[in-house]
């Protein structure tokens, strides 16, 4: 059956895409009519005249171009300050080369569902009023959104921007999504507003991002770590870790608006990896590169690794209060090990009778850890020089603790 309604179309001369009347275009090479045709952009007087239709159309309110290939405008004029009056569609339109839709105006929804655009594109100063829908579009070229302003359910899930996306300035008057976008290529939001927050969990950024100077009434939300490890590479800034600081910062300083203080803890902890390896990253520090052994600036090196392993590692950025206790744990059986097999700890009342038993070790090294220091044992040879620095690195942990619990909990 549906071969015999084929049969129908061709014999009738009827184009080939879905749901479209027109005739078959004769210069045509798969049977479209001339605004399906992929090959309508061979000269220039076809090209002049798809795209005098299209800006006829957008005028007389029946703005549909779904599938249709535009090919490069010749006049350059394109969409240029077009006031679309209806809802317009372009759903797997695709535009051969760049394409400008500055100054445009759509009064209507706007309909860009898996849109192809070929090379760069333009919508400065493009007004959204009534909702925009970019699901699975892919914009191949750089992709400029400057000053524009988005209002109604502004849609950008599953979108692609090959070479850049430039939202400055752009005020978004509804929570736009951008789940699951992919930034290959800058992505730009400097000095935007979102004036209901935003939604970028699953976004998965490439290449350097700027989510610096943006205005924000609501919460601004990023994928975060879900473990450690993640939190090592920071998925969502795959290639580049170190470009997930201004996005992290923005989430946190949105939560913290909001009162999730929780949230905004996480977002912080994020923001600091970030930064964190960025710093480690400028400086080479990969101890399976020759490089890092011929350290030529020891005073970093030493700040660096020291801000990786205390800071992040063990302070967890004043985010972890847990892992401190870790360390009071691992702190206090080291030493009572170093106890057990050096000097040992003497009674103080019986008069040089080694007690080197493991729970007298332990036990001594809880007081000394605690600076508690009771005076029942004391140690001898090498173990004070050890009772020494357990109670030092206590006294350190201790007042540690008491900072990190108090950061996380008392915001
Ligand atoms: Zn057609």
């Amino acid at each position: 059956m549906n071969n015999n309604s084929d049969m129908d179309r061709e014999s009738s001369g009827i184009c080939n895409f879905p749901g479209c009347n027109r005739q078959i275009w004769e210069l045509s090479n798969e049977k479209f009519c001339i605004f399906h045709s992929e090959n309508n952009g061979e000269n220039d007087k076809v090209a002049r005249q798809i795209w005098e239709e299209a800006r006829e159309q957008a005028k007389n309110g029946n703005p549909f171009y779904d599938g249709w290939h535009f090919p490069e405008d010749p006049d350059k004029k394109d969409f240029c300050s077009i006031s679309f009056n209806k809802k317009a569609i372009f759903d797997k339109a695709n535009f051969e080369w760049d394409v400008n839709f500055q100054n445009s105006v759509f009064i209507g929804q706007a309909n860009f569902i898996d849109t192809i655009f070929g090379n760069r594109s333009v919508f400065n100063n493009c007004r959204f009023n009534d909702g925009v829908d970019f699901r699975g579009a892919t914009f191949n070229g750089r992709t400029t959104f400057l000053k524009a302003n988005f209002d109604g359910i502004i849609n950008f899930t599953t979108s692609r921007f090959m070479k850049g996306a430039f939202f400055r300035k752009s005020v978004f008057e509804r929570n736009p999504h951008f789940i699951a976008t992919r930034f290959g290529g800058e992505a730009y939001f400097r000095r935007a507003c979102f004036k209901e927050g935003a939604d970028f969990r699953r976004a998965k950024f490439t290449d350097e991002t700027d989510f610096s100077a943006i205005k924000s009434d609501g919460e601004v939300v990023f994928t975060l770590p879900s473990n450690d490890e993640e939190y090592a590479a920071l998925p969502p800034f795959l290639e580049r870790p170190e470009y997930g600081a201004s996005a992290y910062r923005l989430a946190k300083q949105t939560a913290q608006d909001q009162g999730n203080y929780r949230k905004a803890s996480n977002y912080h902890y994020a923001e600091q990896c970030a930064i964190e390896y960025a710093k480690r990253h400028s400086f080479k520090l990969k101890p399976y590169h020759k490089d890092f052994w011929l350290y030529d600036n020891p005073k970093q090196f030493i700040s660096n690794w020291f801000e990786f392993l205390f800071n992040r590692l063990l302070f967890g950025y004043g985010e972890k209060p847990h892992r401190i206790l870790v360390a009071w744990i691992v702190v206090i059986i080291s030493f009572t090990f170093l106890y057990w097999v050096s000097g040992g700890v003497v009674l103080q009342d019986i008069n040089l009778e080694r007690s080197n038993g493991f729970f007298n070790c332990l036990y001594f090294s809880v007081v000394t850890f605690t600076t508690l220091g009771y005076g029942d044992f004391h140690p001898v040879g090498w173990s004070r020089i050890f009772a020494g620095i357990e109670a030092l690195s206590g006294a350190i942990l201790m007042a540690l603790f008491v900072v990190a619990l108090t950061r996380k909990y008392m915001r």
